[in-house]
């Protein structure tokens, strides 16, 4: 999609969001990269998330995630385990002193082998995971050991994934991971009970439209995008911009939660 066209298209979902009832709970934000120069909407410019950091702390709640539950503040969290949280993003949360939550893909840690999906995107080092840690400002969050798509799993393959990822962060750092979330953002019936069994809560991509919240297994996430610069950062905030997201999984062909 070209820049305008994609700019247009937030500025109505934006709209969008007004016409719907108030996006309940706290706002926990997805990020991915910080910079890694790959254009995928996924990632966020450095300059675009130092302002989000500043607008942060000056206009939201920035919670850790095991205190977000019932409140309306903002969480961040930043999945897969790509170097540029430690480089990038890291150095500006520290210097505010600002809390957020990793979940962890384990394979590519471990192995220093980047995923098959991002294969120009370094992941992090365990020496950087335990640095982050240990800063007091990290929680440590479960999500797989490769990365597989769980809708095409079996439950006994699920099972393996999720042992082998919970060994590992416990291993290497000391604890057991207390939340998850789906690769993808997409939930599958062959996961959910594994899921439910091992985590205290499990998260989901973006939300719909009309989002259930009551349970802490099937909670929503709020995707910020590359193409969403400074300006659309405030509309993900306020309103999720939920119509992108149901257009986003519609083309992707997810129909679950
Ligand atoms: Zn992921």
């Amino acid at each position: 999609m070209s820049g305008v066209l994609r700019q247009v298209s937030k500025a109505v979902f934006a709209v969008g969001d007004r016409l719907l009832p108030d996006l309940p709970g706290p706002r926990i934000l997805i990020y991915h990269q910080v910079g890694g120069g790959s254009d995928l909407e996924m990632e966020v410019a450095p300059d675009a998330f130092r302002s989000h950091v500043e607008w942060l702390a000056d206009n939201a709640d920035v919670v850790p995630l095991e205190r977000a539950e019932g409140t309306d503040s903002v969480v961040l969290t930043f999945d897969d385990g790509y170097r540029s949280l430690y480089e990038e993003a890291f150095p500006l949360l520290q210097k505010r002193r600002m809390p957020f939550t990793l979940f962890l893909t384990t394979a590519p840690v471990e192995t220093g082998e980047p995923l098959r999906e991002h294969p120009g995107a370094e992941p992090l080092t365990w020496d950087m995971v335990k640095e982050m840690l240990d800063s007091g400002l990290m929680t440590i969050g479960a999500h797989t050991h490769t990365h597989p798509d769980f809708r095409h799993l079996t439950p006994a393959e699920v099972e393996a994934e999720l042992d082998r990822s919970d060994a590992l962060i416990e291993e290497r750092l000391g604890t057991r991971p207390r939340y998850f979330a789906y690769t993808w953002g997409y939930w599958s019936p062959s996961a959910d009970p594994a899921v439910r069994r091992r985590y205290d809560r499990a998260f989901l991509g973006g939300p719909p439209p009309f989002p259930r919240l009551s349970d802490p297994h099937l909670a929503y996430r709020v995707p910020v995008q590359l193409s969403d610069g400074t300006r659309w950062f405030h509309s993900r905030i306020r309103g999720g911009l939920r119509w992108e997201e149901a257009v986003r999984r519609r083309l992707r062909g997810y129909r679950g939660p």
